[in-house]
């Protein structure tokens, strides 16, 4: 009942950022190469992610709104290797008990698209509708229906740095997929379908790019990809670390501790080193299960692991070879 998923939503959904990040990996989870996101007043008012993925069939259209019908986890094996993002079967239930919620989508094959709306528990039938590929998913009016919930969030303007993170952060993951970002009808950030070098630097932004070096190292089945700024570039905040573990943005004490220590003797005084790392590991290696909302990793083996980035980040600070660097 809507009760129940209005506490489970606490879970799920925070603030804006958390749901659009669902909507996101839904996007992401439906094959999608092109995703564009629209938002007003931080995500509060209005979050619309539209993708040219697989679509959703007709007769699916309520089942995507319920609570537990798509669960993708069947056994304990799947909970070892989650290789798909989406798992947990609520994200858009949780979102349309706490916000009114509009479905449009044309699944594949299908003449015309279909939509459907769902607000404080009750979805509607489903109705024909035009667009011509993919899915559109909008969830409007944030907490109208939880006032005390909707207390808790902040200015437009914070909620808005929030979803550019959870934005960001899926941007640099999935750099195949072109993106796009609007706030309040302005274009924030637009990203091509691109490779990885180029969408980091991308992301990061042309001063990085002349003050980086690119890592690529392997051992065994590990390697770790990425850039690293020099300290020419270091930063005031740690808001341009980035660390993705088999595709997944974490934040990890083994990770961030390797790579402060191999920037200890290069980099002096408060300021924090830039970089965009990325870890491929097998998957039973490390535990992502911890809670699926958060973004922790547990490693089986972390020395290893701290050992391994470490000396990577080291080889590629000290090396003379370098991104823009050279010019
Ligand atoms: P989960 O992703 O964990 O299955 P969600 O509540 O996030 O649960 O989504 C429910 C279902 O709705 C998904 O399993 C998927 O079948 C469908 N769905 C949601 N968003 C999209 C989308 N953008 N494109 C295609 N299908 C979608
Ligand atoms: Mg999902």
């Amino acid at each position: 009942d809507l009760l129940i998923s209005q506490i489970a939503a606490g879970e799920v959904v925070e603030r804006p950022a958390s749901a659009l990040k669902e909507l996101l990996e839904n996007s992401l989870d439906a094959g999608a190469s092109d995703i564009r996101v629209d938002l007003e007043e931080g995500g509060i008012k209005t979050i619309r992610v539209a993708d040219d993925g697989a679509g959703i069939a007709r007769d699916d259209l309520p089942m995507a709104l319920a609570r537990h019908a798509t669960s993708k986890i069947e056994s304990l094996a799947d909970l070892e290797r989650v290789a798909s993002l989406g798992f947990r079967g609520e994200a858009l239930a949780s979102i349309a008990s706490v916000a009114r919620v509009a479905i449009v989508s044309i699944a594949r094959g299908e003449r015309h698209a279909w939509r459907i709306e769902a607000q404080d528990g009750a979805v509607s039938a489903v109705e024909p509708a035009a667009l011509n590929r993919g899915t559109v998913v909008e969830a409007r009016d944030l907490f109208f229906n939880t006032p005390a919930r909707r207390k808790f969030l902040k200015t437009p303007a914070t909620e808005y740095a929030h979803c550019l993170d959870a934005f960001t952060r899926l941007a640099l993951a999935r750099p195949q997929v072109a993106m796009t970002l609007s706030h309040n009808g302005r274009v924030m950030a637009r990203y091509p379908a691109q490779d990885w070098q180029a969408r980091v630097l991308a992301v990061l932004g042309d001063d990085f790019a002349r003050q980086a070096r690119l890592i690529d190292e392997a051992a065994g089945d590990v390697r770790l990809y990425g850039w690293a700024g020099l300290p020419a570039y270091a930063k005031a905040s740690r808001d341009a670390q980035f660390l993705f573990v088999n595709g997944r943005f974490v934040r990890d004490k083994v990770l961030s501790h390797a790579a402060r220590e191999a920037y200890r003797d290069i980099l002096h005084g408060s300021r924090h080193p830039a970089y965009c790392l990325f870890l491929k590991i097998d998957p039973v290696r490390v535990d992502v299960n911890v809670h699926p909302a958060k973004t922790e990793v547990r490693f089986r083996d972390a020395q290893a692991v701290h050992r391994f980035v470490f000396h990577a980040l080291e080889r590629a600070l000290a090396g003379n070879q370098s991104g823009s660097e050279a010019n």
